[in-house]
């Protein structure tokens, strides 16, 4: 392509007119803008109208800015100016708006050296001002986010990690003062030099990947003092406008105290664990309210016939013979109400050599509470008392049969014994007509004993039976009386009987609750002579009580005496014959007809022994 210019001067103006960099000419003392090139009026916001026009009136919001009188300085002075991201108000469509210019005025001098003209180039950098004030702004504003910050914050830059800008609280974590700012890393923290951390810093650097450090141990020294600090952290890098890692940004979080504490809380557990696990009892620890094995010892698993591999697992899952057996329920009823729950020789069906095999266990469930009192485990610890209730078992039918065979050889010898009274007496011989007599009531003694006998081994074996009927309460116990009344002639035994009550139940077992109460009276107060029975109807309830004035019973022995065998110890056992069954008998009889026993006793005053039975109030 060839473009042929007329003139030099055409090629020049088209340079100057097109050029991007805004281009003017003032002439003379009062700055005729004898050359405004399209940038130039496009940066003053005017059109061509100005050309010719003197520089102040073709711009009037110059004054009051510096520009106009910078002109003639250098117009009378003949020194060049120059200015870097000079600010100017210019108006633009109307609006007075700000802009950053570097520009220079060049003052072009003639052949004498006198000042004609200036020539003043111009760049238009306002873009790259504003943006610089914004990046000066967020830095500000990251600084300031930096020493606001809530959590220890600081920048290190360049290789060297030079620390740049910690906040206080990073301050306080390295024990350190401002001081350190400036130095590098290892200067100011000389403690970390053989520590992980100048290494760590480093790989940052250099991958460019964040680190994140959990529950790290750091050794600082600290008012002079060097000492372990536990640390959440992050390195995370700082890159460049290039997108080079320029330096690393950390912010750390001190957690010393929750690790102490939650090292302290490991081997408290390590501790409780292993003293569940050396407990020589069978023992083990359930968490949820599903009852997860957390913990089960040797002996534990011995028991339930398992290994290791239900650690973790729910007990319906590791021992699924045991659902439908009370066990889960019960667990789970203690982490819902809190109360322990403790059960003796109570039968469970377990695994045995791979068969179901029936045991029995006296074993406690606690439940263990957490600080804030919520049940978080139950620990659970058991004895096989399983020979032990098969002993007993043996013992009681032992008991049973012994008594069976003893009943009928001890009835025909109290047949033989009344008919033989009855014959001496015919004959006259009053003396050992009464031997015999006498003879005769020891018998009536056993008999008694063998039936308390065949009524337990009844009871144990759950073959008690009762007749119940209908029958008015108050003639029954003025029966009974009148027949104990004839037993001794030592206590006057009162009555005041006003139930006026009906009830359904076995009448000759009731009875014989009544002649335990009365013969009990009389046995243990040998230095009274009076007993008081009554007899009364309170909220729905018949209630019989025997009143005493002898020995009593101490108040933390009161609630064993219905307990099978069960004898208040001491001299007094050889004045007062008995085995210690008939409370046992009476409480079972009076249970087992939905009724209550109970007593209330002084010690060397008395004892009232009661029980209450369900008024029948049908016709
Ligand atoms: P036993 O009288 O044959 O020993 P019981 O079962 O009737 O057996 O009574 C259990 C124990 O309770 C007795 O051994 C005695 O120590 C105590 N006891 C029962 N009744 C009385 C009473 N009325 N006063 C004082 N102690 C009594």
């Amino acid at each position: 392509m060839h473009i042929n210019f007329q003139t030099k001067n055409d090629l020049f103006n088209i340079l100057i007119e097109e050029s991007e960099m805004p281009i003017g000419l003032y002439v003379g003392q009062d700055m005729v803008i004898s050359v405004a090139n399209k940038a130039m009026l496009n940066a003053w916001g005017k059109d061509d109208s100005v050309k010719g026009m003197e520089l102040a009136a073709a711009l009037p919001e110059l004054e009051g800015q510096p520009f106009i009188q910078i002109l003639k300085d250098v117009f009378e002075t003949g020194t060049p100016y120059e200015a870097k991201e000079d600010k100017v108000e210019l108006m633009n469509n109307g609006v007075l708006q700000t802009f950053y210019f570097d520009f220079i005025y060049k003052p072009l001098k003639d052949d004498k050296g006198n000042v004609w003209a200036i020539l003043n180039n111009a760049t238009d950098v306002t873009e790259l001002v504003n943006a610089k004030q914004q990046v000066k702004e967020s830095e500000a504003l990251f600084r300031q986010m930096i020493y606001d910050a809530p959590v220890a914050i600081g920048i290190l830059r360049g290789t060297d990690l030079i620390i740049e800008d910690v906040n206080d609280e990073l301050l306080k974590i390295w024990g350190k003062n401002k001081d350190i700012i400036g130095l590098k890393l290892i200067e100011g923290l000389p403690e970390i030099i053989n520590q992980p951390f100048p290494g760590l810093l480093k790989d940052v650097l250099e991958s460019g990947v964040a680190h994140y450090g959990y529950e790290t141990l750091a050794t600082l020294e600290r008012n002079g003092v060097l000492g372990d600090y536990y640390f959440n952290f992050v390195y995370d890098p700082i890159r460049d406008k290039d997108g080079a890692v320029s330096g690393i940004m950390v912010v750390a979080n001190e957690i010393t105290t929750q690790v102490i504490s939650k090292n302290a809380f490991k081997e408290s557990e390590a501790r409780f664990r292993n003293l569940v696990l050396e407990n020589p009892m069978p023992t083990a620890l359930y968490e949820t309210e599903n009852i997860v094995i957390k913990i089960a010892n040797n002996e534990m698993l011995k028991l339930w016939d398992k290994n290791i591999s239900i650690i973790g697992k729910t007990m319906a899952e590791g021992i699924p013979e045991l659902v439908g057996q009370p066990f889960i329920p019960l667990l789970q009823e203690v982490f819902r109400s809190g109360i322990a729950y403790h059960a003796d020789q109570q039968a469970a069906n377990l695994m045995v050599n791979g068969e179901l095999t029936e045991r029995w266990f006296n074993f406690t469930y606690k439940p263990l509470r957490d600080a804030e009192g919520s049940v978080y485990a139950i620990l659970h610890a058991a004895i096989d008392v399983t020979k032990q209730v098969q002993l007993q078992k043996q013992k009681d039918e032992f008991l049973g049969i012994a008594s069976h065979e003893l009943k009928t050889p001890v009835t025909s010898i109290k047949a033989y014994a009344q008919v033989l009274e009855r014959m001496i007496r015919s004959e006259g011989d009053e003396k050992k007509a009464n031997m015999v007599k006498r003879m005769d009531l020891q018998l009536n003694r056993l008999t008694g004993l063998i039936g308390d006998l065949l009524d337990v081994t009844k009871i144990q074996s759950g073959k008690m039976t009762f007749n119940p009927m209908k029958f008015e309460f108050d003639f029954l116990v003025q029966d009974i009386v009148d027949d104990v009344q004839h037993t001794t002639s030592q206590h006057k035994i009162n009555v005041e009987l006003a139930s006026n009550a009906t009830v359904f139940a076995d009448k000759e077992r009731i009875g014989q609750v009544i002649i335990n109460f009365l013969s009990n009276a009389i046995k243990y107060s040998t230095d009274a002579n009076e007993i008081l029975v009554r007899s009364y109807v309170k909220e729905g309830e018949v209630i019989l009580s025997v009143r005493d004035y002898g020995i009593g019973i101490s108040e933390e022995l009161q609630h064993l005496v219905f307990d099978q065998f069960y004898r208040v110890s001491g001299n007094l056992q050889h004045t007062y014959p008995g085995l210690g069954l008939g409370l046992y008998i009476s409480s079972e009889i009076v249970k087992g007809e939905g009724g209550k026993i109970w007593l209330d006793s002084t010690e060397n005053e008395g004892s009232t022994f009661y029980f209450a039975l369900k008024v029948d109030y049908t016709n």
